[in-house]
């Protein structure tokens, strides 16, 4: 099934509507720019023209007399075309408003008011401005001051016809903006068209994500092989799944882990309380079978409170209790602990520590730190084996290095990114029949961070495993568990 996505927040409609937004913008701004230029460009010609009439006004007409004196040649056809320009727009008149030359063009624009007359006789330079005739059309009129024989002041204006070039901005302006209303839907489709090819990939991912589901993890999106940013999307996407897929593995190798851990002893259990109800017959019998259910549920309790405890610790619930204390002392004590299980299995447990080593942790931590290791090196060392514990100051200043070596069973490369996983165990001839929850060393890797510390192993197949363990001797007291998510105030102890 195809995933269905809103036509308007979909990719493809976002994609289109600012690719056409950007494109119209853009236009239109270039359209404004051409405009704007062609207006300048046609206005300065009819300004240009304009100059050159009022100089050959300045050249032809005088003024003798109060009266208007032409000095054309009229034979002359050169003087009959200047004359024939400077009559078109023309205006004369004296101080008075009296009207000495005018055209009927200049009639149509409307002769100035007397006091428009008079502005522009006291102004030192001429002015230029538009004016429109009746019908709209503009013109470009040029006004100042003509001198005549006696240096009276007279209004004199002459002027050019802007139609032309308002004519050809508008006919630009029409046709560049009606034209855009063509280009810019074609434009539109086409963005949809390259907008929906360029994402039909998305869409083919999307669905074939669909069909990946919990139970069938493995399936992996195909790479399109084109190197792009969707074949490395679909390559996070397939390790995701991968990593996936190892969780909810795990996960059901815990389940079924957990219900026999906890079968065995419930089922040990029944059995006792059986025997004993149907053929225990003294008080002593009874007790016995008591005794030892008690011990099963011991067993049980103590599976369920390390369950616990992990989530707890991993989620940050529990806060460290740090105190000064020998390191060495807590590490004899538990190699102690180990010796006889050690002796059973005819494995030598030894152990050579440094004396006098402080460091500022939490004791019950680091004594269920040392318990994990040893406990595992006894579990997977078969007979005649040695296990070493050593600990020493490290080369960095102030750290302690506690090492534990086993001449054990060792784990495989490809296992070993794996061991300090929450219910991780390795699944093969040596390990099968060596019970185990798989949280051990989920625990251990817990207290080494929580104590700012690091934990590297090597191991190899039939030769051993060496786990070396680094604390900082004296880590800030009261330093939280975990950084992600402050420890409570009614947080538990260890
Ligand atoms: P378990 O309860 O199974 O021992 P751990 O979390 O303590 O769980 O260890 C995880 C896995 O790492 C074990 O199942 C085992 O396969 C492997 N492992 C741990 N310590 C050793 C060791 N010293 N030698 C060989 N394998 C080990």
């Amino acid at each position: 099934m195809r995933p269905r996505v809103d036509l308007f927040r979909g990719l493809r409609f976002r994609l289109t509507f600012s690719y056409l937004l950007l494109f119209s913008a853009l236009l239109v701004v270039i359209g404004l720019y051409f405009r704007h230029n062609l207006q300048f460009q046609t206005e300065g010609d009819v300004r240009a023209l304009l100059e050159e009439v009022w100089g050959d006004a300045k050249g032809y007409l005088r003024i003798e007399n109060y009266r208007p004196q032409w000095t054309a040649d009229q034979l002359d056809p050169g003087d009959a075309h200047i004359m024939e320009r400077l009559r078109y727009i023309i205006l004369l008149t004296d101080s008075n408003g009296n009207i000495l030359v005018d055209s009927p063009v200049y009639e149509s624009i409307g002769i100035d008011s007397l006091s428009e007359i008079r502005r522009i006789i006291a102004l030192p330079e001429p002015e230029v401005h538009v004016r429109s005739d009746a019908a709209g059309t503009p013109y470009l009129i040029k006004a100042g001051v003509m001198l005549d024989d006696r240096g009276e002041r007279y209004f004199f204006a002459v002027g050019r016809s802007l139609a032309d070039s308002v004519h050809t901005v508008k006919t630009f302006t029409t046709d560049y903006f009606l034209s855009l209303l063509a280009i810019i839907p074609l434009t539109g489709l086409l963005g949809w068209a390259l907008a929906g090819r360029a994402i039909q990939p998305v869409n083919e991912v999307a669905q074939a994500a669909q069909k990946i589901t919990g139970s069938n993890l493995s399936l992996q999106i195909p790479l399109r092989g084109s190197g792009d940013e969707l074949d490395n999307l679909i390559g996070s996407f397939n390790r995701m799944t991968t990593r996936l897929e190892d969780s909810f593995e795990q996960i059901r190798r815990f389940s079924t882990d957990v219900s026999h851990e906890l079968r065995t002893p419930l089922t040990a259990i029944r059995g006792q309380l059986e025997v004993a109800l149907f053929t225990a017959q003294t008080v002593e019998q009874y007790r016995d079978a008591m005794v030892n259910a008690l011990e099963d549920v011991e067993q049980l309790s103590s599976i369920v409170r390390a369950l616990l405890l992990l989530s707890q610790a991993e989620s940050g619930q529990v806060v460290l209790q740090k105190t000064t204390f020998d390191l060495g002392e807590v590490a004899e004590d538990v190699v102690d602990q180990f010796q006889i299980p050690a002796e059973e299995k005819h494995v030598r447990l030894t152990a050579r520590i440094e004396p006098d080593m402080k460091i500022l942790a939490d004791r019950v931590q680091i004594e269920r730190l040392f318990s994990n290791l040893l406990s595992n090196a006894v579990k997977y060392t078969p007979a005649n084996g040695t296990v070493q514990v050593r600990i020493r100051r490290d080369e960095k200043k102030n750290w302690a290095r506690i090492e534990i070596e086993d001449t054990g069973v060792g784990i495989a490369a490809e296992n070993l990114p794996h061991i300090f996983d929450r219910f991780y165990r390795v699944r093969n001839a040596e390990t099968n029949l060596i019970q185990g929850l798989g949280l051990g060393l989920s625990f251990v890797a817990w207290i080494v961070k929580a104590h700012g510390g690091q934990i590297d192993v090597t191991s190899t197949v039939g030769a051993g495993t060496r786990f070396t363990i680094r604390i900082p001797a004296e880590a800030p007291a009261g330093t939280a568990v975990s950084e992600d998510h402050p420890a409570p105030a009614e947080a538990q102890r260890l």
